[in-house]
């Protein structure tokens, strides 16, 4: 028998609640890559990237399957900043459902133009394929910690950032630069000068 990815589940041995933990070196692996998490400069295979739980009851009804539940965990990346070590905290709501490939829809934002009596029309209701015996929660628990990433992610609600012109850390430290000059007002300086 082949072995199993480690987060699938075997349509068999459903109706199950499971629980699930997602190790700090597997969120740096599918991190990897994002400026915001090469930016902190931490090693490949990073302990402290973050961590993850999954509490989910799972079931099929027919050759559909779902998972529902609670997605709680947290990552580091990049203060966009300062670019220190900013904590995200995860807390999701988890209600998804698995469908054979076959059955998913070739484009999602066709489907939505398209009928609107379509099977699947939640808004949020997430739908992952699955092939064969088993599901797997892997891209469930990927997608959990790569949507927790802002646009802009920060350290500190009220993050000084770094001097613009020496990179001081102004939340630790000041510096003696002059305060840097609006390009519009350096603009206009420049006019009467030459005036
Ligand atoms: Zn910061
Ligand atoms: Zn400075």
């Amino acid at each position: 028998m082949a072995k199993l990815p480690p987060y699938a589940v075997r349509l068999i041995d459903l109706p199950a609640h499971r629980t699930f933990e997602v190790p700090g070196e597997l969120v740096s692996e599918w991190l990897k890559g994002l400026p915001m998490r090469e930016a902190l400069g931490r090693p490949a295979e990073d302990p402290e990237a973050g961590a993850g739980h999954a509490d989910l009851e799972l079931y099929v009804d027919g050759a559909h399957a779902f998972a529902a539940g609670t997605f709680k965990g947290h990552l580091h990346v990049a203060c966009s900043r300062c670019v220190n070590q900013a904590r995200l905290e995860i807390d999701d709501r988890v209600r998804v459902t698995f469908l054979p490939k076959h059955e998913m829809p070739e484009d999602n934002t066709a489907a939505e133009a398209g009928d609107e009596g379509a099977e699947v029309n939640e808004e949020d209701l997430d739908v992952f394929p699955y092939e064969g015996e088993h599901i797997d929660l892997e891209s469930l628990f990927r997608e959990e910690f790569v949507l927790a990433i802002p646009y802009a992610p920060l350290c500190r609600e009220d993050c000084k950032g770094l001097c613009p012109q020496c990179g001081t850390d102004l939340n630790s430290g000041t510096c003696t630069c002059e305060k840097p000059i609006d390009p519009r007002l350096a603009a206009l300086k420049g006019l009467k000068l030459t005036s």
